[in-house]
C-alpha cells in the first residue's frame, strides 16, 4: 500500500521568518502524522532554519534544485552535499520551470538524479508535457522519453528512492488542472513504463505525484485515482490552511 505524498513547492517565496512562521504552524496542525507523508521545498536560503523546526516531527524537507557537480567553480550554484549538510532528505529535480526558464535538457536532469542519489537525497523527478504536445497528441511520447532519458543508465536501486511527478505544463500555476481521468491516464502508463523497464516491483512501490494547479477542491477526486499516490503542490502550498486542508483531504 502505497501511503499518500503531498510536497509543497514554494519556489521563489518565503522569507526565513515566513518560512518558520509556516513550519512551526505545519508541526502544530499535522506535525505528527504518520497515516500522509508531507514535504516541505521551502527556497534555500530558508533550509537550515527550516530544518531546525522540524527535528523531531513527522514533516520531511526537500530542496528545489541541486547542480549536478559535487563542488567546484559554479558561482551561485549549491551542491548535493551542501543540500544534504542543510538537512534535507528530498530534492526537486526536472521541474518544468527549470527545463523551461533554465534550459534543462533531459540529459542534465539525468545528471543530476544520478548526483542527487549518490550523495543520498531522495529526488521528486517532474515530468510532463506541454499544451502543444498534449494537443499533437504527443502526451505519451514525451512522458516516455523524459523518463527514458531521465533515468539513462538507472539500475534497479538508484530507482528505489525516487518518486515522479507528473506535472502537465499547461496545468501548472494556471487554475487548470487536468480532470482526474486526463492524469490517472497518464499515471497509469508511467507505472506500466516503469514496471516494464525496472520491474514488477518497482511498479507497485514508486510513489508518483501529481501537479498542476492542486487545491483543497480537486483533491479528493485526484487521490481517488488508483494511480495518484499524493501531490506536488505549488501555489495552494504557501498558504498553511489550503496546504493543510491539502493534506487532510
Ligand atoms: C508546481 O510548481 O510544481 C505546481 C504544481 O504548481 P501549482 O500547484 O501552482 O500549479
Amino acid at each position: 500500500m502505497r501511503r499518500p505524498f503531498i510536497a509543497g513547492n514554494w519556489k521563489m517565496h518565503k522569507t526565513i521568518r515566513e518560512a518558520v512562521d509556516f513550519a512551526q504552524h505545519l508541526i502544530v496542525m499535522c506535525g505528527q502524522s504518520t497515516e500522509r507523508r508531507v514535504v516541505i521545498a521551502p527556497p534555500f536560503t530558508a533550509l537550515s532554519a527550516v530544518a531546525e523546526v522540524l527535528k523531531g516531527s513527522k514533516i520531511h524537507l526537500s530542496a528545489q534544485n541541486l547542480h549536478d557537480k559535487p563542488a567546484g567553480a559554479y558561482t551561485g550554484e549549491v551542491s548535493a552535499k551542501m543540500i544534504v549538510d542543510a538537512g534535507c532528505e528530498y530534492i526537486i529535480v526536472g521541474h518544468s520551470e527549470r527545463r523551461a526558464l533554465f534550459g534543462e535538457t533531459d540529459d542534465v536532469i539525468n545528471r543530476k538524479l544520478k548526483t542527487a542519489i549518490s550523495f543520498g537525497l531522495k529526488p521528486i523527478f517532474c515530468i510532463g508535457e506541454t499544451l502543444k504536445e498534449r494537443e499533437a497528441g504527443q502526451t505519451f511520447p514525451v512522458v516516455d522519453r523524459q523518463i527514458k532519458e531521465g533515468l539513462n543508465n538507472f539500475t534497479t536501486d538508484d530507482i528505489k528512492p525516487i518518486v515522479i511527478a507528473y506535472e502537465p505544463v499547461w496545468a501548472i500555476g494556471t487554475g487548470r488542472t487536468a480532470t482526474p481521468e486526463q492524469a490517472q491516464e497518464v499515471h497509469a502508463y508511467i507505472r506500466d513504463v516503469m514496471g516494464k523497464t525496472y520491474g514488477e516491483n518497482i511498479s507497485v512501490i514508486i510513489a508518483i505525484l501529481y501537479g498542476g494547479s492542486v487545491n483543497p477542491d480537486n483533491i479528493v477526486g485526484l487521490m481517488a485515482q488508483p494511480d495518484i499516490d499524493g501531490a506536488l503542490v505549488g501555489g495552494a502550498s504557501l498558504d498553511i490552511d489550503s496546504f493543510v486542508r491539502i493534506i487532510k483531504y
